[in-house]
């Protein structure tokens, strides 16, 4: 693009797109936001806009696409969302009063890590932006949801780790620091790719003042620096006030149960792994949160569960206390419906982005605490008691909102009618001037229309003209001439003024214009006063929050029959009696579910678990796994009683997650996820291993299973589960006084048929049922009968080679299953004739193409 044949307005546009090269420019227009060149292009494309061009004639025409600015919020959702940023570009001073271009700057930049709208259909989701620092010591963590305000801080020392939290938080947006060399060296920016963007700051700048405050909780100084750049990028970008952001708060990856995602992924934890819905896993069954923020909330403790047994406890008895209060808790779930997101609503107050109508949400959320407070004050439970103490429901607040603003407040607040009569005397006036006012106008036209005798006479307002008397053409002949000065001809009818009507009408606008600006400045003073009240708000939506996750999972427990679980204080053993797999559980008809025992008693560290397949070994094992985040998170849990010890990490090699993305086979992601275990676990953890070596020869994949058992055995020591197919593990159980054999029942009936019991009994599989299962699955009668005869062969003569199958005799019966492509004397002619074409071949003389 030639540059110097750019106007002055290509020019300040040139200007402000050099400064965001990577992000779409929204150039405001008048009422349109423009793209121009490269952005037009694409952007027409992505938005499916209309692609025109500025100056179509000359010789370079310049490429532009509009957008009408009051639809902008939906586009700029759909390009943040697919990985874009939007800087935009607004008009910085009225173009009737500017002198020369209009002055234009960039007053926000829209990026996917902080980007506040549509979170989710129902708000249940965090939207974080992160920034990550690599450290002598590893590497330092910080993130923050814009739309929440909260700002957290963790370090960990390998890499893998980082990316883990980074994917377990779901983070929009990385923030790195540019000129690292560590950040280079380590490619961290390819490592992300997959979260869209990556941000670089060249330098760290001086810390302002606000994060100065937001950092001061930190200790560390890798953890101030990552704050600092996630903060300095994020005030950079966003351009306005963020009160709302809570100081940062530090926290332990460790003092949390951790799994990996892989582990998230196999226990369906946050999302079905298979639909990557909610619904489908764990969150999905047991959210039944009434509020946006008891939803966020539950699903950051699926993601962290706890390891402290007091606090699992404290959350504990606080849903016991619920289970047995049934009329506390009905009472605040029935006024949690008319809670707003009361933390979302906190920062659009610090960002000045809410409107009337988002102020009278606020009033009818802290309008139900009063009565949640009494409830829960008048409970039996202390700990209601005093969650009902300590609720503070702003009355203040609410009652500055009900007594100023409107009850059914328009969106924009700008126009006026937000504001209650009473409230303030000034734009009581304005509102009597212009009431005075309008009754002149209707007596006007009243006086008018007999002075004139015109009854059709009458007095109308247009944006263009003001205030005007019409009279239609047939009557004009009787008005007197001279009478009103004429302003407007239509077909039918002419407009006419009078001084009079004139003096009133700028009368009505003055009036007009000083109420609605009074009516905004009031707003405002009300606005602020929330935004004063942010902690106070915040501290409520935590609590409220908490309350909500807590008496949903009250909800839970009493409809899915669960029970409190109780801990250990060793490690050494675990006792679920009746365990269920909670989300099976919930697909199947009452009843259907067949509930298992999970019992480790003190010696023992390793079931190994057998049993045809489809009979129920990974649901037996996944089933554990579920109980014991549920019981850490501090909820009750499918059982008829549950003792646990307290885990400190999960890992899980379950089903066939190829990583062909990055080109690994199954066996490889297999044996990277099996060392996972092997390397990080401690006596502390629990480890799921579904049938560990499949994806290798048979001798390979059972020496390797046996060499893993045998050193989880001898060096690890965390409680595993181990299902396996190779039989001949099972020997093992007689071998180490830890390991023991379960295997998951299964009959076959009369005619052979299998009958799965998902019943897990002590002591080993008697056989493997793989041919029953092979023939339930529907496998030709013909190649079921030859592999069972394959099978007994092998059984009898112990025979390692592969034994020749003997021709199955298709009877009447089997034939009839399958559509015969030949007749039977055909095809015995054809195979004949192979056979003996295949012994007359000298293979040591074949070239390759030959064979
Ligand atoms: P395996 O790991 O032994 O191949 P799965 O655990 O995948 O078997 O179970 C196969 C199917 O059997 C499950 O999808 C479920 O429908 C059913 N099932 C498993 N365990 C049970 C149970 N305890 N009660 C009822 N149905 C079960």
């Amino acid at each position: 693009m030639p540059k110097n044949a750019d106007t002055p307005m290509m020019e300040q546009y040139h200007q402000i797109k050099k400064q965001y090269p990577d992000a779409f420019v929204f150039y405001r227009l008048g009422d349109f936001f423009e793209l121009f060149e490269d952005d037009a292009i694409l952007g027409a494309k992505l938005l499916e806009l209309t692609l025109t061009s500025r100056n179509k004639n000359s010789k370079n025409p310049v490429p532009m696409a509009g957008i009408p600015h009051h639809a902008a919020q939906n586009y700029i959702d759909i390009l943040v969302d697919q990985g874009y940023k939007v800087a935009i570009v607004e008009q910085m001073e009225d173009p009737a009063a500017a002198k020369g271009m209009v002055k234009r700057d960039v007053v926000q930049l829209v990026t996917p890590g902080t980007k506040l709208n549509g979170q989710g259909q129902d708000g249940k989701e965090n939207n974080y932006l992160a920034a990550l620092y690599p450290c002598p010591t590893g590497f330092s963590l910080s993130y923050l949801d814009l739309s929440t305000g909260e700002l957290k801080v963790t370090s960990m020392t390998h890499l893998a780790d980082a990316l883990d939290e980074l994917s377990s938080i779901e983070a929009k947006e990385v923030v790195l620091l540019r000129n690292d060399e560590q950040t280079t060296q380590l490619h961290l920016a390819d490592q992300l790719g997959q979260r869209g963007m990556v941000v670089s700051h060249e330098e760290l700048g001086e810390a302002s003042a606000t994060i100065s405050y937001l950092i001061n909780p930190l200790d560390a100084s890798e953890q101030r620096l990552v704050t600092t750049l996630l903060l300095q990028y994020l005030f950079e970008t966003q351009r306005r006030n963020l009160d709302h952001i809570v100081p940062a708060q530090a926290y332990e990856r460790l003092a949390y149960l951790r799994f990996n995602q892989a582990t998230r992924l196999n226990l369906d934890l946050v999302e079905n792994a298979r639909t990557k819905k909610k619904s489908g896993s764990l969150l999905g069954l047991i959210d039944q949160s009434k509020t946006a923020m008891g939803g966020r909330l539950l699903k950051q403790w699926l993601l962290r569960p706890l390891r402290t047994v007091d606090k699992i406890n404290e959350r504990l008895d606080l849903l016991t206390a619920f289970t047995e209060e049934f009329f506390v808790r009905g009472t605040i779930q029935d006024q949690l419906k008319s809670v707003y997101d009361l933390e979302r609503l906190a920062a659009r107050a610090a960002m000045g982005s809410m409107n009337a109508r988002e102020l009278v949400q606020l009033k009818r959320s802290l309008r139900s605490i009063p009565a949640m407070k009494t409830a829960l004050e008048a409970a039996d439970s202390p700990l209601l008691k005093q969650a009902g103490t300590s609720l503070d429901g702003l009355v203040d607040l609410a009652d500055l909102i009900e007594a100023a603003i409107v009850d059914d407040p328009p969106i924009s607040v700008r126009e006026g009618d937000l504001i209650k009569d009473g409230y303030e005397p000034a734009i009581d006036q304005y509102r009597s001037v212009l009431k005075d006012n309008q009754d002149w106008l209707a007596s006007f036209e009243k006086s008018e229309r007999q002075a004139t005798g015109i009854s059709s006479l009458k007095v109308g307002y247009n944006k263009n003209f003001g205030y005007f008397l019409e009279v239609t053409k047939a009557n004009i002949p009787k008005l007197a001439p001279d009478r009103y000065e004429r302003r407007q001809t239509l077909t039918n009818a002419e407009r006419f003024v009078t001084p009079e009507l004139k003096e009133h009408e700028s009368l009505i606008v003055e009036a007009q214009a000083k109420r609605t600006e009074r009516e905004y400045q009031v707003f405002t003073t009300v606005r602020d006063q929330v935004k004063a009240e942010i902690k106070r708000l915040q501290q409520l939506a935590q609590q409220v929050a908490r309350l909500d996750v807590l008496a949903a999972l009250a909800d839970v427990a009493e409809q899915r029959n669960y029970v409190r679980p109780t801990f250990y204080q060793n490690h050494a053993q675990i006792n679920i009696r009746q365990g269920r797999h909670p989300v099976i559980e919930s697909l199947l008809g009452p009843g259907e579910f067949v509930a298992n025992d999970v019992i480790f008693d003190e010696k023992t560290n390793i079931q190994l678990i057998t049993g045809p397949n489809m009979a129920g070994k990974s649901t037996y094992m996944r089933e554990l796994a579920l109980i014991v985040v549920m019981a850490q998170i501090g909820s009750f849990v499918p059982a008829d009683q549950a003792q646990l010890p307290v885990f400190d990490q999960i890992f899980t090699r379950i089903g066939a997650n190829d990583d062909l993305v990055n080109g690994q086979s199954t066996f490889m992601v297999e044996m990277a996820e099996a060392n996972l275990a092997l390397q990080e676990a401690s006596a502390h953890s629990l480890i799921l291993f579904d049938e560990l070596g499949r994806g290798t020869a048979t001798y390979d994949g059972m020496a390797l299973a046996q060499a893993i058992i045998e050193y989880l055995d001898q060096h690890i020591h965390a409680k595993t589960l181990f299902s396996t197919h190779y039989h001949e593990l099972t020997v093992l159980a007689d071998r180490y006084a830890d390991i023991e054999n379960v295997h998951v029942g299964a009959e076959v009936d009369d005619q052979g048929k299998l009958h799965f019991l998902h019943q897990v009994q002590k002591g080993p599989a008697d056989r493997s049922y793989g041919i029953h299962v092979a023939a339930l699955a529907g496998l030709p009668q013909p190649l079921i009968q030859n592999a069972t005869t394959i099978l007994s062969d092998l059984e009898a003569g112990g025979s390692q080679t592969v034994p020749v199958s003997k021709p199955v005799m298709p009877t009447a019966d089997n034939l009839a299953e399958e559509i015969p492509l030949f007749t039977f004397q055909e095809e015995q002619d054809a195979s004949q004739q192979v056979l003996k074409q295949l012994d007359e071949l000298k293979i040591n003389e074949l070239t390759p193409l030959e064979a």
